[in-house]
């Protein structure tokens, strides 16, 4: 039962801000990429559904999408599947769909993630090193934590965690091998800080080596890199493509892609979360939404 494991819905971010940008076509087909517990599938679904609109949704987390599976039962506009967004050319394919009015890709972990037993996402608890979003796939963050040169992994933490600690960091975990589990890596990290660090930040002092640690097992920047790629080629004239990111380096990625890709057109700069939506939902401080049209 799911509900033991877990009992927090995710709260989508942008909420408003990604339904009124993104649904442009009332009949239109949508594709939510990143379904997770299906907060923007069912208000994107819930906004064209009178119209004949529908909405294909892809997660490669199975725990997360049965979890989207009952969040919309009552929607039968939307099909679900256990499919990355990557892989998305062969599922349109495969559905005999060539194009699409819209996708939206919201990065970053849900709250099921971050808060079901076992998955070894977060510092709070204490569990076997995995953070694999797709648990099929075979690197996990034991094997970076045990396996990587420590060259490797302070660039990894130093780019994808922006931690300015990282070669410390990197140097404790080689020196504190073999690493099993969550609290083991916590220590680990630790024991690289100066006390200021441990006690003086706004966050907790792992989150940074943790974000860089999950970016680099499900790799995460190489797929947004890959998506951005051919994403344009399945939209209609005047489909739109909205993409929330969590983290500069992603956000990055996205905004040169918006500008530099002859088939899309930025619309307007980014937008940020409120300061209402902030206080409600904190883990939407750092999201930026950037929306271009097909062109
Ligand atoms: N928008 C969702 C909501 O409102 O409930 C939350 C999405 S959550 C921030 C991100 C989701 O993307 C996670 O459930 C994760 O499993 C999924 N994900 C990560 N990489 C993916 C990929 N390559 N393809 C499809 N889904 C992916």
């Amino acid at each position: 039962d799911m509900n033991r494991l877990y009992s927090e819905r995710h709260i989508p971010v942008l909420l408003n801000e990604v339904v009124d940008n993104l649904v442009w076509k009332p009949d239109g087909v949508y594709v939510d990429c990143t379904v997770g517990e299906g907060g923007h599938t069912q208000a994107i679904a819930e906004r064209i559904a009178a119209s004949g609109g529908k909405v294909i949704g892809l997660d490669v987390d199975s725990e997360v999408l049965q979890i989207a599976e009952r969040n919309l039962e009552a929607h039968p506009n939307v099909q679900l599947f256990k499919f990355s967004y990557v892989e998305l050319p062969v599922l349109l394919n495969l559905l005999q769909v060539h194009k699409v009015d819209g996708l939206l890709v919201d990065l970053g972990v849900s709250t099921y993630q971050l808060k079901a037993e076992g998955r070894g996402f977060s510092f709070n608890q204490d569990e076997p090193l995995d953070m694999r979003m797709n648990l099929e796939n075979d690197l996990t963050a034991y094997d970076v934590v045990n396996t990587y040169p420590e060259e490797k992994l302070a660039d990894i933490i130093y780019s994808y965690g922006e931690e300015n600690f990282a070669r410390r960091i990197a140097r404790s975990i080689v020196q504190s091998r073999p690493i099993h589990t969550t609290r083991e890596l916590v220590e680990a990290i630790r024991r690289a800080l100066p006390y200021k660090e441990i006690h003086g930040r706004k966050r907790h002092f792992a989150t940074k080596t943790f974000q860089a640690i999950r970016i680099e097992v499900n790799k995460e920047l190489e797929n947004i890199t890959k998506f951005l790629s051919f994403a344009p080629d399945f939209l209609s004239h005047g489909g739109k493509l909205a993409i929330i990111s969590f983290h500069s380096l992603e956000d990055r990625l996205v905004k040169h892609a918006f500008k530099d890709d002859p088939r899309l057109k930025p619309l307007g700069d980014f937008i940020a979360p409120s300061l209402e939506e902030i206080s409600v939902n904190p883990r939407s401080r750092s999201a930026k939404l950037r929306i271009a049209e097909r062109v």
